[in-house]
């Protein structure tokens, strides 16, 4: 679907297909109408577009998906999803309804069509991104839905052929009284509502919840269930969808046109908030230096406070602890030669022979102070979001790296929270429950919230911080700079503006 004159790639490095790989599948061109705005992406598109449009596509509509990842972070109700998403959508993924007068109906139905389908190439390799790609892509799927016109809907619905039957008007009179119970004695006159039937395995919950009258393996679901009927086919499509995908991607390795594309698109998936802008970081007066670490880490989040704990009880970090703390350390502002300081100073039962050989060259590559190819800007690698410490590699027997209210059993946390300082037993409670629903960055926010109670109230009191100052935290640098500006107010009377995020999905080269 590339043209390949704007290919930005010479002759001779484009793909060398084994011709059996090629024979997999050969795209047959095919235009493409869009008779409605939603799309179940059952179609892959076939149609010529440039390398330019491919990317750029690709990138608008990874910027939505970030900003609707990040409202569900942050816990947004429905209705203020929508108000957040709605100048964003029609920035960067407009899909204007059939009825509207818009000339460019169908280039914009077109750019959705394309665009997802090209992340969904980016976002198959690993069951992590396909999960979470999956679920970002319900979320746009239930916004849309909910904002169509009602009749663009039904006709939506109705394209789909989802083998439901509707339910006659005498098979509703005969059973009234069971329809009418299930829905709670609702609706009070039959014409008020629609019912159609399906094989009951398919709404599960629905089932589950006796929300629906069961008859002979069929359920009567009501039509006011629709929405979540549909939402959950679609997933459940785009699920299949995504494992195929997967297991064609070897093939594409091949074609070195787009591999880097797509690399780059799932590496670079941050939600805003996750990557941290580290030259908003600074703490104007505050010590950051090897000496003052162990003071300084009292305001570290859970994850860092641990590192810091098996630093000092083994004198030593495996690999990825040493990668995690190492670059939340530079990201709160330690410069490289504290750092070195405080790593030669941390491992204290080796020798300076044995340090100079094995670790300094990794602490000074951190800071792109030697190294080249992946840490060309210079500046070395940034701090790690929770995003990326909750997702990616899990830590195993001996590590330390990782996030405990992710990573730890919930006996294990609790004792590391109380070790910290947090006893409160409610908190410990509502930390366990916010574990078992998979809400990690609530717990966080949550001990986070517990142990600044005071200060807290008192910018809140006197306006000195704002409502975005005090948003839900998903970075440990922002948890860090948070902590130690409220814990300081006396020197910072006015707080200074937190602001340590970066409002762009990054796209770094
Ligand atoms: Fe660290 Fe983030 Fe986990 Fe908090 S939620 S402990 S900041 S990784």
């Amino acid at each position: 679907m590339i043209r390949q004159e704007f290919s930005r790639i010479e002759p001779k490095r484009k793909a060398n297909v084994d011709h059996r790989k090629k024979q997999f599948a050969v795209p047959a061109y095919k235009e493409l109408s869009y008779p409605t705005r939603l799309n179940f992406y059952t179609v892959p598109p076939t149609a010529d577009i440039t390398l330019e449009q491919f990317e750029q596509w690709a990138i608008d509509r990874l910027r939505v998906l970030a900003e609707l990842e990040a409202c569900s972070i942050r816990n947004k109700t429905p209705a203020e999803t929508a108000a957040h998403m709605k100048p964003i959508l029609d920035k960067y993924l407009p899909l204007a309804s059939s009825t509207s007068s818009s000339s460019a109906i169908q280039a914009e139905r077109q750019k959705d069509h394309y665009s997802h389908f090209i992340l969904r190439l980016a976002f198959a390799s690993t069951e992590d991104l396909r999960r979470r790609f999956s679920r970002v892509e319900t979320q746009l799927f239930r916004l849309r839905f909910q904002g169509d016109d009602a009749r663009e809907r039904q006709a939506f619905v109705e394209s789909l052929n989802l083998d439901w039957e509707t339910v006659g008007e005498d098979e509703k009179r005969l059973y009234a009284a069971e329809l009418v119970a299930a829905g709670g004695g609702y609706p009070k006159r039959l014409d008020e509502e629609s019912w159609f039937k399906v094989d009951w395995e398919r709404v599960p919950e629905l089932v589950e919840s006796r929300r629906v009258f069961l008859k002979a393996g069929k359920a009567y679901v009501p039509g006011r269930e629709q929405l979540s009927m549909v939402v959950a086919e679609f997933t459940n499509r785009l699920d299949k969808a995504l494992e195929m995908t997967s297991r064609a991607l070897p093939r594409l390795d091949e074609d070195d046109r787009l591999t880097p594309i797509l690399a780059h698109l799932s590496q670079n998936f941050t939600t805003p908030d996750a990557s941290y802008n580290s030259s908003s970081s600074s703490l104007p007066g505050a010590d950051i230096s090897a000496r003052n670490i162990d003071a300084l880490s009292s305001s570290f989040p859970l994850c860092m406070q641990n590192l810091h704990r098996s630093l000092r009880r083994d004198a030593h970090l495996k690999h990825f602890g040493r990668l995690q703390y190492g670059l939340f350390l530079k990201g709160i502002g330690l410069s490289l030669e504290e750092s070195l300081v405080f790593w030669r100073t941390s491992f204290n039962k080796i020798t300076d022979d044995v340090f100079n050989k094995e670790y300094r060259y990794n602490v000074r590559h951190s800071y792109g102070d030697v190294g080249g190819d992946s840490n060309r800007r210079g500046n070395g690698y940034t701090p790690f979001s929770c995003q990326k410490i909750l997702t990616e590699r899990p830590p195993g027997p001996g590590d330390s790296h990782g996030c405990p209210y992710r990573h730890f059993s919930v006996d294990n946390l609790t004792n590391l929270l109380q070790a910290v300082g947090v006893k409160d037993h409610k908190v410990l409670q509502g930390v366990k429950e916010d574990k078992e629903k998979q809400k990690f960055h609530l717990a966080c926010n949550r001990v986070f919230e517990y142990a600044h109670q005071q200060e807290i109230k008192k910018v809140r009191d006197n306006g000195t911080w704002g409502a975005a100052q005090l948003e839900t935290i998903v970075h440990p640098n922002e948890y860090f700079k948070r902590s130690y500006l409220l814990k300081n107010l006396d020197k910072n009377p006015a707080g200074t503006e937190t602001g340590g995020r970066d409002s762009d999905v990054k796209m770094e080269g």
